[in-house]
């Protein structure tokens, strides 16, 4: 096999297939060996019909009276048939799957995998997918099921492999030969399992595979930016003490040591890069505002970077009144902001100590005097792009400092691979008084009985309620309310409360002017959608309820209670359900628990990492194989890294190994 050769060299892969499999990233014969099945399915002992039990079955037969109707519910198209085999005959059921009237002939025979289940009245196959019996290698046990791209279906895939079968030879090792069995094996292996055993243990050797890639990726990088100069920021005690002593309270223990590790990285002529996780209210600002205080007395600017204007224009005001008074100069630069291109020449004359902004300080004109920290809040709202920018700015080629912080806490397994080039503090205690926010999950049917008596109250002692809708506008097919709709039947059940609504479409500047009322305490009760979500702080808001709590990810949900519970009044949090079903695990979980590290563990489990983060890292922790629970390959493959890079030959020897983690290289760093 011409393993590095293009897709092309492949018997049965002609230039209209090609076509179609470079559309879908697969460029080269190697491509198309990683192209690895989705699942399996055993074919080789299918149930007959008359032995089916309620469950998964796969069962073999051909198929007729195929028919499709339209359901009278809304959109639904119901396609109907008989599958029938020697033993007896079951009908079959797809919901919106209307092409399956022409995927059939009657005279042919297919293998149907799905659940048989009580459906409207009968027991039925509902949903299968099929595959036609011919197109199923006779010796195989499992055949591989491969994801369908555009016309190519998994049979096509599997039609091609058969193909290249006996042609494996060519395949060379990736790794070091840390692990026993070989790539040639293993990528074997998975498209021709000769048992579900073996096709595991492929799999898991492709998956090691990919997490020595991504974490020696880590590595490299962090040994990159360990080669970057930057300012020395000398450690100010007296300085420091001064600063504390205005505070009108005291720093957790968490928080000292964090700002400690920060204060160590900052004294060194390398950049740091570390990552602050905490909880929302766990006090990362204010650990923030002491390692910018710190750079500011070692003569340096430090920016400050908010993923929303209301964020930044709240971090302004704040650090505002703790900074100014000891002799910082602190600037705002958002895009509301006048008068940009004079800021702009003064932060360049290095005329503000601190400039704090949203993405409008990420354009090519904004330049600094002598840029030394760069502090980022919410910093996976960012991307890894805009982050680069940011880096950029200091002019005297130095790197700054720079420290990223974040209220979704990262699962280990996710720091030791994909942020393995990060250092990190975590604080993992609450500010003194701080009490857990009572969770509740409520039937919007009980809303009247239950929820508007505790706004009534809630109000009535002088505190504020946040209201979290889904949608902006009403429509009609969803079943959720909008932020409009929600605000009117607010107002007109409590027609003597101050009611405003906010969301993501409305002009920054009326955001801010709404999000400004709620935080004086003008407002009582805002009706917003998740635009509230991130670092905004309102002490006096004790009572929050998210409306189709259902449609939100868990990690999204704990953000959102944040929002409640920073005073040191006992707040509350009601998760409000439409539906008549049992509520989800997430929610049961979110109920029981005020723990983020917590809650990110489970969301793991529950979800994977990709749901989680990928979307906000560009998709970039889609890992193909490996899953963030393989911790034991994780561990073993951190111990292989740190061997490998004992030896500087190898970076010269694996050459396939060091042009691939080229695609990881800039997920993992931040700098
Ligand atoms: P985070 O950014 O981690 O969500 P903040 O830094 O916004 O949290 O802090 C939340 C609130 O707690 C702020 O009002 C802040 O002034 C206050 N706070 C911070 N540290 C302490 C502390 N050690 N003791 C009491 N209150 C604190
Ligand atoms: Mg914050």
């Amino acid at each position: 096999m011409n393993w590095p050769g293009a897709v092309e060299d492949l018997t049965g892969v002609g230039p209209k297939t090609a076509e179609i499999l470079r559309k879908y990233g697969i460029k080269t014969v190697k491509d198309m060996l990683y192209n690895l099945p989705r699942d399996y399915e055993n074919y080789a002992a299918p149930t007959s019909i008359s032995e089916m039990r309620p469950g998964k079955v796969v069962i073999r037969g051909k198929i007729e009276n195929l028919s499709t109707r339209r359901a009278k519910r809304r959109n639904l198209s119901i396609t109907e048939g008989v599958i029938r085999d020697k033993t007896g005959a079951v009908k079959v059921v797809w919901f919106n799957q209307s092409y399956r009237l022409k995927q059939f002939l009657p005279e042919k025979e297919y293998f149907f995998t799905g659940n048989f289940e009580f459906k409207n009245g009968r027991y039925s196959l509902i949903s299968p997918s099929a595959a036609e019996v011919a197109d199923i290698d006779p010796h195989a046990g499992l055949s591989p099921i491969y994801v369908a791209h555009g016309a190519l279906k998994s049979a096509d895939f599997r039609r091609i492999m058969a193909k290249s079968r006996d042609k494996f030879s060519g395949v060379p090792d990736l790794l070091p030969s840390v692990r026993s069995g070989t790539r040639r094996e293993a990528l074997f292996q998975t498209h021709f399992p000769s048992s579900a055993k073996s096709a595991e243990r492929a799999r898991k050797y492709l998956a090691y595979e990919e997490l020595f890639e991504l974490i020696l990726a880590a590595k490299l990088n962090k040994r990159e930016n360990q080669k970057l100069k930057s300012a020395e920021i000398p450690f100010n005690l007296t300085k420091i003490k001064e600063f504390l002593g205005k505070l009108p309270f005291e720093l957790t223990g968490a928080q000292k040591k964090a700002a400690w590790e920060i204060f160590q990285d900052m004294e060194k002529p390398k950049p740091m890069n570390r990552l602050l996780q905490g909880d929302v209210g766990s006090g990362k600002t204010m650990v923030a505002a002491m390692s910018a205080y710190e750079a500011v007395i070692g003569r340096q600017q430090v920016a400050l970077l908010a993923p929303t204007a209301i964020l930044a224009a709240q971090h302004y005001e704040g650090l505002t009144k703790l900074l100014e008074p000891l002799g910082v100069r602190v600037t705002l630069l958002i895009g509301a902001t006048k008068k940009k291109v004079e800021l702009k020449k003064q932060i360049r004359d290095g005329e503000w100590d601190l400039v704090i902004g949203t993405h409008a300080l990420l354009t090519d004109d904004t330049e600094f005097a002598e840029l030394g920290l760069v502090v980022i809040d919410e910093q996976h709202r960012f991307g890894v792009e805009q982050r680069q920018k940011l880096m950029l700015k200091s002019p005297d080629g130095k790197a700054p400092h720079l420290l990223a912080m974040t209220a979704t806490p990262i699962p280990r397994s996710l720091q030791l691979t994909v942020f393995g080039d990060l250092d990190v503090s975590v604080l993992n205690q609450m500010p003194k008084g701080r009490q857990p926010i009572k969770t509740q999950i409520l039937r919007e049917i009980e809303l009247r009985e239950r929820l508007y008596p505790k706004i009534a109250d809630t109000v009535a002692a002088g505190n504020q309620v946040y209201w979290i809708c889904k949608a902006i506008d009403d429509d009609p097919r969803a079943e959720t309310t909008s932020v409009k709709s929600r605000h009117a039947k607010l107002q007109k059940m409590f027609p003597n409360l101050k009611i405003e609504f906010l969301h993501g479409r409305m002009k920054p500047a009326e955001k801010d002017e709404i999000m400004g009322r709620f935080a004086r305490g003008e407002i009582e009760i805002l009706v917003s959608t998740t635009v509230v979500e991130v670092g905004v702080d309102v002490p006096n808001a004790t009572l929050m309820i998210i409306e189709n709590a259902e449609s939100y990810g868990l990690a999204q949900l704990h953000q959102l209670r944040g929002r409640v519970g920073r005073g040191s009044v006992a707040s509350e949090c009601f998760l409000l359900t439409s539906g008549e079903m049992r509520p989800s695990r997430r929610l049961l979980e979110l109920e029981k628990s005020c723990d983020g590290f917590h809650l990110a563990e489970v969301d793991l489990r529950l979800r994977g990492p990709g749901e989680i983060y990928g979307a906000l890292q560009h998709g970039a922790l889609d890992l193909r194989i490996a899953t963030f629970s393989d911790t034991e390959l994780i561990h073993r493959a951190q111990r292989d890294v740190a061997d490998f890079l004992k030896d500087p030959e190898n970076m010269l020897k694996y050459k396939e190994l060091m042009a691939g983690i080229n695609r990881y290289q800039q997920i993992t760093t931040l700098n």
